[in-house]
């Protein structure tokens, strides 16, 4: 409460609201809150003492908060009462004991955990049936609905589930509340008895040995060299082909398809390998990287399980290389290969950068892509037989010879940056080939580097430090990781400051001041402010026209991108920003309509 009241002190500081006002304002809110936690609580025990006695069914009614507004729940409940059901809300039982309380999804957020105890409490009370209120295009809640089910089901008892939209036409949840009742009615009251969840698939030190190791491509030039890091390491890692249709449609077949759009990718191209018959599934284990943050990435690995066991799979092991302790199972990433990992990723920024500077002008052309795969090769090497010194070395040697290659030094091509969510953005397929198409229609692609995600993922520990409730120890923790990544990316900022045609990256700090000027760096979850920052910087740069990709169903990226453009087209009076949908039913022709829109406008630009 001390560190909330003096938060809103600071925001409110600019309305002239004092701290007294504030304090008093936040104790009354606290008492009034128990009051009404007490209020429900007290009518759920009558209901259930009653029910007890009686024999009667109730309704568990789950929702999230804003469910409660009649004007969002259309009357739901009105009508289940109409039935002569009496209910309960997930507030009203969120206190009473239940005896299990096994989940298979990470439980991240505070309604969820009410939502899974009020599930749990259902499957061991005969008498109540558990319904769940869901809003349409709630991805979040695809998690959620699917774990409800799994925990009622596992105890035989019936899930129930009701999307709400913006129609209020109450017939098809009349239909599933009269069809549920004339199942309840037929359905004898098992008495509770505890279901044991199978325990995962585990990688155990032995699997390294033993098995192959499937990882998600996510972003081709980084992974191909952070593959030769990982085999360095004792690891056999397999990087499938790039997914086709049809691995994106296996996606769709065994993800909830409210679940947003990469994970679907990502899961649809591990399946395709597993039924591929590329790698034994008996001696296959999966890696996945956790963000472990707010938002739905932290449960890729979950969803890719129950992906896995509906596809026939269930026996494939899958963990997490950087993640929660419970799931990176017996994988160690050992200090020395998290440096290797470090400079892999940042040979694969610098290239990424330099050859997509030079390629649209060079004189000779394939000298670019002959050079980019010379330093790929040399890069692989270094990975596997270098230190940090020939590590230094090559990177100035690289920037060195980019900058050498022969251009069209008064040829003008407008820039167009590429920002979004961290798979879209990198991973050719997911964005439809979005940077070939943008330099076969004549633009000079400037893609943000790989790393900054990772620098932005630690810097939220510092944000949570200053503006919620982070502790100190991860602030630290998070300073000296980025201090870690800065000494890997240090030779390649000053090669490229010294250069003639490149430009040297921000640091997170500064990209950070920069997305303050238009949002929260509250905004952790997806990329968050994190991708304000990118447009302001790019922008900043002089590279004024940005695509926003978008995923399906990425509710905070809408935010943070779709929901800043007003601003900073106001901001800055050249901004040429475009938002582009990315999910498996996008239209090619459509999108590439805007972008061709986009391009118009930069080239108007250009021409002065
Ligand atoms: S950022 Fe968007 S796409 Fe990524 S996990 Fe979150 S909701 Fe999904």
């Amino acid at each position: 409460m001390k560190k909330l009241k003096k938060r809103l002190v600071e925001e409110f500081s600019a309305e002239n609201i004092s701290a007294r006002e504030i304090s008093s304002a936040v104790d009354k809110a606290e008492i009034e809150i128990k009051n009404y936690r007490r209020d429900v609580r007290e009518f759920g025990e009558a209901v259930l003492e009653r029910i007890k006695k009686t024999g009667e069914q109730a309704i568990l009614l789950v929702g999230r908060p804003y469910h409660i507004d009649p004007e969002i729940n259309h009357g739901i409940s009105e009508m289940i009462q109409s039935y002569n059901l009496p209910i309960i809300s997930e507030d009203a039982v969120d206190h009473l004991p239940t005896k299990a309380k096994d989940i298979s999804v990470v439980n991240q957020w505070s309604y969820h955990a009410r939502l899974y105890h009020a599930a749990h409490f259902a499957a061991e009370n005969s008498n109540l049936t558990l319904i769940q209120l869901s809003s349409f295009g709630c991805g979040l809640d695809a998690l959620t609905t699917d774990q409800v089910k799994e925990i009622l089901e596992r105890h035989g008892k019936i899930y129930t589930m009701i999307k709400l939209d913006e129609v209020s036409n109450l017939g098809a949840a009349r239909i599933r509340l009269r069809s549920l009742l004339a199942a309840l009615k037929k359905k004898i009251p098992v008495p509770y008895s505890p279901v044991e969840m199978k325990p995962r698939p585990r990688f155990t030190a032995d699997c390294k040995q033993t098995h192959t190791i499937l990882a998600p491509q996510m972003a081709p030039i980084h992974f191909e060299l952070i593959q030769a890091v990982l085999k360095k390491y004792g690891y056999r890692i397999m990087i499938p082909e790039l997914p086709d249709k049809a691995a994106i449609d296996l996606g769709l077949r065994y993800v909830n398809n409210d679940m947003c759009y990469p994970a679907i990718v990502v899961i649809g191209q591990l399946i395709s390998a597993l039924k591929s018959g590329d790698c034994d599934p008996n001696h296959t284990s999966i890696i996945l990287f956790q963000t472990c943050g707010a938002c739905r990435a932290t449960n890729y690995i979950s969803v890719l399980r129950r992906a896995l066991k509906f596809a026939g799979f269930e026996k494939v092991p899958v963990f997490a290389c950087y993640g929660l302790p419970d799931e990176t199972d017996d994988f160690e990433l050992s200090r020395d290969c998290l440096m290797d990992a470090i400079k892999a990723s940042v040979y694969g920024d610098l290239l990424m950068n330099v050859s997509n500077r030079m390629r649209p002008y060079e004189i000779h052309q394939g000298e670019t892509d002959k050079l980019f795969a010379e330093c790929m090769t040399l890069a692989k090497s270094d990975l596997v037989n270098g230190n940090y010194l020939t590590f230094r070395r090559n990177v100035k040697n690289i920037v060195a010879q980019f900058d050498e290659i022969e251009i069209d030094e008064h040829l003008e091509l407008p820039k167009v940056g590429i920002v979004g969510e961290i798979l879209v953005k990198y991973h050719p397929v997911a964005n439809n080939q979005l940077e070939k198409i943008l330099a076969q229609e004549g633009a000079e692609v400037v893609m943000p580097d790989f790393v900054d995600f990772f620098l932005y993922t630690a810097y939220d520990a510092i944000a949570k430090q200053k503006l919620l409730v982070g502790s100190h120890k991860d602030k630290i923790f998070a300073e000296i990781f980025i201090q870690l990544i800065e000494f890997f990316r240090r030779p390649m900022k000053n090669a490229l400051k010294d250069s003639k045609h490149f430009r040297s990256p921000y640091s997170i700090k500064e990209i950070a001041n920069l997305a303050s000027r238009h949002v929260s760096i509250g905004n952790m979850a997806g990329e968050g402010w994190f991708l304000t920052g990118e447009m302001v910087k790019l922008i900043e740069e002089g590279v004024e026209n940005i695509v926003c990709l978008q995923p399906f169903g990425c509710l905070p990226n809408h935010i943070t991108g779709k929901g800043v453009m007003h601003n900073l087209r106001e901001s800055y009076e050249r901004a040429n920003i475009v938002a582009i949908d990315c999910d498996a039913g996008s239209s090619e022709v459509n999108q590439l309509n805007r972008i061709k829109l986009m391009l118009a406008v930069a080239k108007k630009y250009l021409a002065g």
